[in-house]
């Protein structure tokens, strides 16, 4: 997809954007400071920018550190871990995977696994089936807007990968169905709309045992985006800890200082690992950017400090 497209199809305004963010300033054993950002999107999912493009703004934007995201795949991971290494960022294998928790979809964030296990990579070739599946029965959902070749079109704003609802929104857009993404979402995809087709996803337990069995850390993403009470919420954490989850994003795009404050309790109290991602999509929104949040409230433990390239040496 191109940038303009993508940004259309993705762009909502801030929720309650927090204060100006500021760099996770602390300081790196050479002298330069750490910017740890563990999720984001590229091409291979809903971003715009292809996985060099994203890793070179990093950079700019002075990331030192940084997991691509991509949703349900790890096909942009090559192609920005080469450019990681010739700009010198460390680059965290990582994924966001789709689920289910209580009938409600889940995203979980995989985070310093081995992407080589065979095990996983048949349980990612798995979730691509999935993927496709939900974008037929999307599309089946969807025919009373009288789109023709919908499916065709969506996959064709994926380059040719399995199209995602932000694809088929760009789609309703560009065709004039409605007058921008949000509205699309609103109207035809967003939670609880005939498009926002679940029935396709893993039970939330399974989708922490790939990522355990990988080897790596299963953090619960975004946990305010989900519009659950309190309650809920803690029962979701409970029920992710159970099943070896070990980590929540206490630090994302867009939020509020009060969900900061609930996140950062429910994190030390119940000694979760913390981490701090952007949910980076797309250029041109100041309120979601690579690197461009606090740094992690005192008290809680970070999530990459056991990853390989955080031990001594390395
Ligand atoms: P999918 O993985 O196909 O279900 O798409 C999920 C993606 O859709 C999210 O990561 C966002 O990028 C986007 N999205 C979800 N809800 C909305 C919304 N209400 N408005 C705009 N984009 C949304
Ligand atoms: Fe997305
Ligand atoms: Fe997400
Ligand atoms: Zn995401």
């Amino acid at each position: 997809m191109t940038t303009s497209t993508i940004a259309d199809s993705i762009s909502t305004s801030p929720a309650a954007a927090s204060a100006e963010p500021e760099h996770d300033a602390r300081s790196l054993p050479s002298g330069g400071l750490q910017n740890v950002d563990l999720h984001c999107h590229s091409l291979a999912s809903d971003g715009a920018l292809s996985p060099s493009a994203l890793v070179e703004r990093a950079v700019e934007k002075g990331v030192t550190h940084l997991a691509l995201t991509d949703h349900d795949t790890t096909a942009g991971l090559d192609e920005a871990r080469a450019a990681a290494a010739r700009l010198g960022l460390v680059l965290i294998n990582g994924i966001e995977l789709s689920c289910i928790w209580r009938s409600q979809t889940i995203h979980v964030v995989g985070l310093d696994f081995d992407d080589d296990q065979p095990a996983w990579r048949s349980a990612l070739a798995r979730q691509e089936d999935n993927r496709w599946q939900r974008a037929r029965l999307i599309d089946h959902k969807l025919s009373h807007l009288r789109v023709e070749a919908l499916l065709d079109k969506a996959i064709a704003k994926a380059d040719g990968d399995v199209p995602g609802r932000p694809h088929f929104a760009s789609v309703l857009v560009e065709e004039g169905v409605i007058g921008n993404s949000a509205q699309a979402f609103k109207r035809h995809l967003g939670a609880g709309k005939p498009g926002d087709v679940k029935a396709c996803w893993p039970e939330l337990a399974e989708v922490v045992q790939w990522i355990c069995d990988a080897g790596g850390v299963a953090v619960v993403a975004h946990p305010r985006k989900y519009k659950m009470t309190a309650t809920k919420l803690r029962s979701l954490m409970k029920d992710f800890q159970s099943a070896g989850g070990q980590g929540m994003e206490v630090l994302t795009s867009g939020q509020s200082s009060g969900d900061l404050g609930f996140l950062t309790e429910l994190c030390r109290r119940e000694g979760y690992l913390a981490s701090r991602g952007s949910d980076f999509h797309f250029p041109g929104a100041p309120w979601c950017e690579l690197g461009r949040l606090p740094a992690l409230p005192d008290g809680l433990e970070p999530v990459w400090q056991g990853f390989s390239a955080f031990q001594p040496g390395t």
